[in-house]
Parts: structure tokens; sequence; C-alpha cells
């Protein structure tokens, strides 16, 4: 979850609020959720040659295989399984895996939680962090297909790519753990414990200098999506995804309008890391957002394949600017 910043006013945030919590009453939702793995709601995503080589196909799958495990928040049993799900993927592209294990101090006490980075080879020192949080918000039967699955799905399949060619910069793959917050609602300090820890953890080590860019994407699965520019976010990054989205026929999905959300970008704005976000926060989103609707059959692999394409062609971009 994540708000609109209080300076857009309490009031946006309230209807956003009772957006969500209008729509989370029925019990009978996880029964009825929509069509099977087996029969998708969507046409198939694209070939991946028309997509930068990006498989929208193969980045649904992973977001199935997740959606799979079932409810996947921080510190529970089902996020150590998408934690082995991912980690096997990864390693089975060539990724060099790091996990990196800490404990949080949430609302429900310590919890045990874990990053996992995928270090994709370079011959440069300069890093470029692709994003997005794992973990799935902790609600009854929530498997967070669209808000935190598809992401996952799309870095997975980035990684394939990046892993398997030497880069001009030095990209990683970032899966954070702990974006949701465990109270219902966003309120601080409860929320973005992974990105919080790994921004911490590279000041310490002294990397952070090394980090030219973040992009965070999350909730990248809708169909007909919009992503518009986040506001938070470092102005020249963002223009560098949107224009590199624009030459490739997405201007109309990755919007010039602006608007403002808090997400796992932030603390790493908050240590003067250039990042943005690719986030679809927009009103038919929120009639599945926190609740147990947001289901395979939401996740359309078009938008998958758009967002990784997307993705895939910032690399030379940033090669240009950072190498
Ligand atoms: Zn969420």
């Amino acid at each position: 979850m994540r708000k609109y910043r209080a300076s857009l006013g309490v009031v946006i945030s309230a209807i956003l609020f009772l957006a969500a919590c209008g729509h989370s009453s029925p019990s009978t939702d996880a029964a009825q959720s929509g069509p099977s793995p087996q029969a998708p709601a969507f046409p198939p995503a694209p070939p991946a040659e028309t997509t930068g080589g990006f498989d929208g196909a193969r980045a649904y799958k992973h977001v199935e295989q997740l959606v799979a495990i079932g409810p996947h928040s921080a510190g529970t049993e089902g996020i150590r399984r998408a934690q082995a799900y991912i980690i096997g993927q990864l390693k089975s592209f060539g990724c060099a895996v790091e996990e990196q294990d800490f404990h949080a101090d949430t609302p429900i006490g310590d919890v045990a939680m874990k990053n996992i980075v995928a270090k994709a080879p370079s011959t440069s020192p300069n890093i470029v962090i692709y994003a997005s949080h794992y973990d799935s918000k902790r609600l009854d039967n929530f498997v967070g297909a669209n808000d935190g699955g598809s992401s996952t799905g799309v870095l997975l399949e980035l990684a394939r790519l990046l892993c398997a060619r030497k880069n001009g910069v030095a990209p990683w793959l970032v899966f954070f753990d702990g974006e949701e917050a465990f109270n219902f609602n966003w309120v601080d300090p409860d929320h973005t414990y992974g990105s919080g820890e790994m921004a911490a953890r590279l000041s310490l080590s002294g990397e952070l200098h090394r980090v030219k860019a973040l992009i965070l994407v999350d909730m990248v699965g809708p169909t007909n999506p919009l992503f518009r520019r986040e506001s938070n976010s470092t102005p020249w990054l963002t223009e560098l995804v949107w224009s590199t989205a624009a030459r490739l026929g997405y201007g109309k999905i990755f919007d010039n309008s602006m608007n403002a959300i808090e997400d796992d970008h932030i603390p790493f704005l908050q240590r003067d890391v250039p990042s943005t976000d690719i986030i679809d926060f927009e009103s038919p989103v929120m009639e599945y957002w926190h609740n147990n609707k947001d289901t395979l059959d939401k996740v359309d692999p078009r938008t998958l394949a758009i967002t990784g394409h997307v993705l895939i062609a910032t690399v030379p971009e940033l090669e240009k600017k950072f190498k």
C-alpha cells in the first residue's frame, strides 16, 4: 500500500481508503475470483522479438507461480516459499544472488525479512537498480497478483535477459521484502522495511555512491495501464524512462500527467539516489487494491510485456549516460 502525500490532501487519502475498504468485505471473493490459470482473462503477450527480447509470457508464468504459493506476507511460511522460488529462478538464469537477511521491528513484533539481490555481469562499477517488492499484504487470503506479483514477474524475466550478457552498467535486480504495512493503513514508519534496510546498508558499506539510478516497478499488471510521472521521483530519470517508453510507442500508457506516491523508492531518494517509480494507481486498480480480488485474472500479460520492454530499453540509455 502507498498513499498520496499529505500535501495533496488528507481528503484524497480518505477517498482512496474508502475506495479500498468499500470493496473489501465480501468473504466469498477468494472462491469467486474469476477464471482459473488455465483460462487467462486476456490475450497472450506479444512475441518476445517484438518487445526487445522480453518475454511477457514468461513474466506471466512467474506471476502464476507466485500466486499459486498463496499469501506470502513478510515473516510467514508463504514468503519463505516465494523466496525459494525467486532465488531458484535467479540462479537458473546464471545471476549472482545475494540474500540480505535482517530483522525488522514491526507493529506485530520482530519479523525476520530477506531482500534478494541478483547482480548481472558488467564491465562497469556503476550500479543501476531495477526493483520491486515481493511480499504480499498481510490480509486473509490475499495473494497480491497485481500488488507484488506482477512487478516480481517482470523483474524475474528481466533478470533472465540481463544475467545472460555482459552489461555496460551493473544492473542489480532487487526484490524487497516488507514493503507492505502490517497495519491496514500506511502509517509511518510501518512500511518499506526492505528498501529502508538496503539503502542504509549501502550507505554504511560506502557503495551507495555507485548506485546511479533506481527504477522501481509496482502494480504493473492491469489491462489498459496508465503510468503517470511520480512527482517525488528524480526528474531526469523519470524523463529518461518516460521518453524511452514514448519512443517505443507507449506514450499514451506512460502519460505525462503527474501523481505523488510513497513507495520503495523513497528511502533511496532520501539518500540522494536518483530514483523513479512505475506504478498504475488509477481507479480501476483501486477496485481490487488490498482486497482479495487482487487475483491472477487481473494480470494482463501484455502489460507485463510493455513494462519489461521499456525496462530493457532503458539499459542502453543508462549505459550511454554512465558507462
Ligand atoms: Zn500493496
